[in-house]
């Protein structure tokens, strides 16, 4: 099969395309024929070393296709099921491995590349919303990079969850779309002083939580944005690492706690990945959330993807198409 492989870590010519075997599913594993991947962040930082990942590997957790093959005690998958994951052993291949209990079946109605799309970046903001910090109607939330693939999907859960949203995005047409999604008030953080726009937006109420997925640029005016007891839910850093931090400094600022959740611990049982996977789906297949897939790449190209992703030129989902 084709499938993209690392051999070092680097910029985006680091993923190269080759012609390597095809994966055979062990005991309680399915192979799946992917018709779209999902490119995620977590694939840079891997490529870029910040993540370690043994090497050569091939990248990408995310995507969605139809079963090719099943490996032996697997009963509740079939081959020909439309399948979506977010536990891939390398997606960014023709085909690839997940085990059995890690698949979700894609409901009748819904496109297979839309779930491909979907299942990281929205069961990321689902998680955020009910579980990180469960908004309550009226609770006041900051999204950062609102016009981003889960910025997007996270303003629009957190409407239904009737929050007032406040987004922060870096061009006017991203500011656009952030309202499209809900954002109740949207700031372009690279020309004005988002915390002095907050302040200024809430008569200084201030905010119950901040969700910060930009990091090393934002942390520290996410933390002023917070008012005494708020939730900085710190789930990324697309603009660099953030440093350690002082635990005084939450004191401080008004007994703040902090978390640095990753999607995994939030799907850990079978029963939370349905869930969450069966909400986002079923809500996109509704027509009650909105996707939007920014571009499809061939899966040839996924270095131009990794560009696109990281020089923040995307507004939704980028997926490759094998
Ligand atoms: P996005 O579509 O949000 O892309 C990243 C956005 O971040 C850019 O479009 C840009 O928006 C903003 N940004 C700000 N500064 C920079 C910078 N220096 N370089 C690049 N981008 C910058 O990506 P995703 O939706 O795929 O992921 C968003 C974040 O969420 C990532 O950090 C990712 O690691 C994290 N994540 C975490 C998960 C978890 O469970 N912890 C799961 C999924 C994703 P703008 O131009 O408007 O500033």
């Amino acid at each position: 099969m084709k499938a993209i492989r690392v051999h070092e870590t680097g910029g985006a010519e680091a993923l190269r395309l080759e012609t390597i075997p095809d994966p055979i599913p062990g005991p309680g594993q399915v192979l799946v024929r992917l018709e779209a991947i999902g490119v995620n962040f977590i694939e840079i930082y891997q490529r870029r070393g910040l993540y370690k990942v043994q090497m050569p590997f091939v990248p990408g957790e995310e995507g969605a296709g139809t079963v090719a093959a099943i490996g032996s005690g697997v009963e509740d998958v079939r081959i020909g099921d439309r399948v979506a994951s977010v536990n891939f052993r390398g997606s960014y291949a023709e085909l690839a491995i997940a085990d059995a209990d890690k698949v979700v079946p894609i409901p009748d109605g819904l496109d297979t590349r839309a779930a491909a799309a979907l299942m990281l970046q929205g069961m990321t903001a689902h998680y955020l919303a009910t579980s990180v910090h469960a908004l309550q109607p009226g609770d006041r939330c900051l999204v950062h990079a609102a016009a981003g693939g889960v910025g997007l999907l996270l303003c629009q859960i957190a409407k239904r969850r009737n929050a007032i949203v406040f987004g922060t995005v870096s061009t006017a047409e991203k500011a656009r779309l952030a309202r499209d999604a809900g954002a109740d008030e949207v700031i372009d953080y690279t020309t004005q002083d988002f915390v002095a726009e907050v302040q200024r937006l809430t008569n200084g109420a201030k905010l119950q939580v901040v969700y910060d997925s930009v990091g090393a640029t934002t942390y520290l005016g996410s933390i002023d944005c917070l008012a005494p007891r708020g939730m900085l839910a710190l789930f990324g850093q697309s603009s660099g690492v953030v440093p350690p931090i002082d635990p005084l400094l939450f004191t401080r600022k008004g007994s703040l706690f902090m978390t640095r959740p990753t999607l995994g611990h939030y799907i850990a049982t079978r029963d939370e990945l349905v869930w969450r996977a069966g909400d986002v789906l079923g809500w996109v297949r509704e027509g009650a959330v909105t996707l939007r897939i920014d571009r499809e790449v061939p899966l040839a190209q996924a270095a131009d993807a990794h560009r696109a992703l990281e020089e923040r030129r995307t507004t939704g989902k980028v997926l490759l198409v094998p």
